[in-house]
């Protein structure tokens, strides 16, 4: 399951250049499909829809660092634990239980953004 941020969250910006899948951002910041990833041209969403990977998104979080579950795989091929909860100095990067996924899946996924 993707990894998300708590309310605890202080601001330090550790976590966000650890992540393989540039899957964190700054609150209030835009985010994109292509960032850190070689994802191109349309993507295809899990609830049917689509974003072209070059368009900017909504900000998910206004005020503190935000976690994009589209690009978390919990750092799947690339490290053996999440490394935004290891570096994180409040222990706020926690398990989405909404948003459960097999190992599996965090394969498929860590492909689909890195594929080429
Ligand atoms: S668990 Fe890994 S892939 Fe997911 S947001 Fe944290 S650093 Fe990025
Ligand atoms: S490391 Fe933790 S406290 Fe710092 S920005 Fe990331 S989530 Fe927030």
């Amino acid at each position: 399951m993707a990894i998300r941020i708590t309310e605890e969250c202080i601001n330090c910006g550790v976590c966000e250049p650890e992540c393989p899948n540039g899957a964190i951002y700054k609150g209030g910041d835009e985010w994109r499909f292509s960032d850190k990833t070689n994802v191109k041209g349309t993507v295809l969403l899990k609830d049917g829809g689509t974003l072209d990977a070059d368009a900017a998104q909504p900000t998910l979080s206004p005020s503190i660092y935000y976690i994009v579950p589209e690009k978390c795989t919990e750092c799947t091929g690339f490290h053996d634990e999440p490394q935004c909860s290891l570096v994180c100095p409040v222990d706020c990067c926690i398990q989405d239980e909404e948003r459960a996924e097999s190992k599996e899946e965090l394969i498929l996924k860590k492909e689909m953004l890195h594929a080429g």
